[in-house]
């Protein structure tokens, strides 16, 4: 039986009504099957049916259930795997044409909006990324020196533009980037999955891609009650795909809080004078960004453990008010959890895995534009344009490793943060000892 309620959320409060598409109840042919209907699966469709293939797209639950409509809505370019270990990975050049992708993620994003003209879709523009410890002198020298090499279009800000605009003193430089915006995400899937379905893509939700077989040079894909035969299968599951492919135990789910405040009235804006989307550098950093006027949504924490906490609320404030501790008695009215899917090496897995077979998953916590990003290299390769895809070729699809790569992650994430926490630690003290 198909979920039909979106888990509470404000997204869910606040979002386009949307009737309940039928589950696949019949054998059909088309040119291209696709598992997923989060972002990477309605932009992959779209831009096939742009190209004029037919597509059927299967989603276990609803459009927009999983990460693409539970997220931090921030759009911005790079990968969740950063940019100096990219370049030291693979090579200046290489690095920039990946990042050079991942900006035409941004630009689809943007012009999807347009297109559909959904001006409300775009929530603010800009974003920031703030760092908790002093970066030193040579911070802007090194920023510019980072954006020159990768092509990016990100700059510096000083501490004193930073605490001008956000009145914290746990904030230090920023990198900004114009570019970057910040959107209501379950209502782009919702109207990315309409306007597909203007495009003539069939769309179903409540049906489960459980199987997949070869046939000659055709793929059959099986769900409960129908079946796809189709030349191409797309697979973009993320962090849930399920016993479809082996695929699955490539990708690690990551769970991540969002939190958004009740309507806090001036405090906020004495508090937070900038309107864009605001995250901290560390690796379970916050992000956050001021929604409906006057809310907060906070977005934070990273953990391998998928339980839901039981005082979810409770932590999200206080990880506000750790930052931002004039707002005082902030009431908390929605929060939920969402999974974010993760390969071992942190980049996407895109491209062909077998003939005809292609991934486009795994955006981990970077995945707003970098979904669109994949599914224009994805889609490219199934039309034979361009092998752009072969890009992420050098990240494997490779097991990440069941519950034992879920611990070994878990230790890894807990010493990053251990090593956040303590570096902040030491140069708060020695910033004292200087003062004193
Ligand atoms: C709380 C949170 C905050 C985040 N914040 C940001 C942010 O601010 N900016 C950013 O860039 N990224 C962010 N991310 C990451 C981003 O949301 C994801 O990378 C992106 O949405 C992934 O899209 P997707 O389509 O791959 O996955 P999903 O949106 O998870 O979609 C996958 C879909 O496939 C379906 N599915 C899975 N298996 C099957 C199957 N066998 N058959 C049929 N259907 C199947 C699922 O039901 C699901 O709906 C965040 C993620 C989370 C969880």
């Amino acid at each position: 039986m198909a979920e039909t309620e979106y888990p509470a959320s404000w997204y869910a409060a606040t979002r386009d009504g949307a009737f309940v598409r039928p589950c696949l109840s019949a054998s059909v042919r088309a040119d291209v099957a696709v598992v997923g209907g989060g972002f990477a699966g309605l932009h992959t469709a779209r831009l096939l049916a742009e190209r004029r293939l037919s597509v059927v797209l299967v989603e276990r639950r609803r459009i927009g259930w999983g990460a693409s409509g539970r997220n931090g809505g921030f759009v911005g370019a790079g990968y969740a795997l950063r940019s100096g270990a990219l370049i030291e990975r693979l090579g200046v050049d290489h690095a920039r044409r990946l990042y050079a992708q991942s900006q035409r993620g941004v630009a689809i994003v943007h012009e999807a909006v347009k297109e559909m003209a959904r001006a409300d879709i775009v929530m603010g523009w800009g974003r920031l990324t703030v760092s908790r410890t002093d970066q030193g002198a040579d911070f802007a020298q090194r920023t510019r020196a980072l954006a020159e090499k990768l092509g990016a279009t990100f700059e510096p800000w000083d501490t004193e533009r930073v605490r001008g605009l956000l009145a914290t003193r746990r904030y230090h430089q920023a990198l900004h980037d114009a570019q970057g915006f910040h959107i209501h995400p379950l209502n782009f899937a919702l109207a990315l999955a309409a306007d597909i379905e203007r495009r003539g893509v069939r769309v179903h939700e409540g049906s489960e891609a459980r199987a997949l077989e070869r046939q000659g040079i055709e793929w059959r894909l099986r769900t409960a009650m129908g079946e796809v035969t189709a030349r191409h299968v797309v697979l973009a599951g993320n962090a849930d795909l399920g016993r479809v492919h082996r695929l699955a135990g490539a990708v690690l789910p990551v769970a991540t809080y969002v939190a958004v405040t009740g309507k806090l009235g001036p405090q906020l804006d004495a508090a937070i004078r900038w309107h864009g989307a605001i995250g901290d550098t560390r690796r379970a950093g916050d992000y956050y960004r001021i929604v409906d006027g006057d809310r907060l949504l906070w977005g934070g924490r990273i953990t391998t453990d998928t339980r839901e906490p039981r005082r979810l609320r409770a932590m999200m404030r206080a990880d506000i008010l750790a930052v931002y501790p004039q707002l005082g008695d902030v009431a908390i009215e929605y929060a939920w959890p969402g999974l974010m899917g993760y390969a071992l090496h942190k980049m996407p897995q895109v491209g062909e895995i077998e003939p005809g077979l292609w991934a486009c998953t795994a955006f981990g916590g970077h995945g707003v534009a970098q979904t669109a990003a994949g599914a224009d290299a994805v889609a490219a390769g199934i039309a034979r344009e361009d092998d752009r895809w072969r890009l992420f070729a050098p990240f494997g699809t490779g097991w990440a490793g069941g519950a034992l790569g879920r611990a070994a992650t878990q230790l890894v994430y807990w010493r990053l943060q251990a090593s956040d926490w303590w570096d902040e630690k030491r140069q708060a003290r020695n910033a004292e000892t200087l003062r004193s």
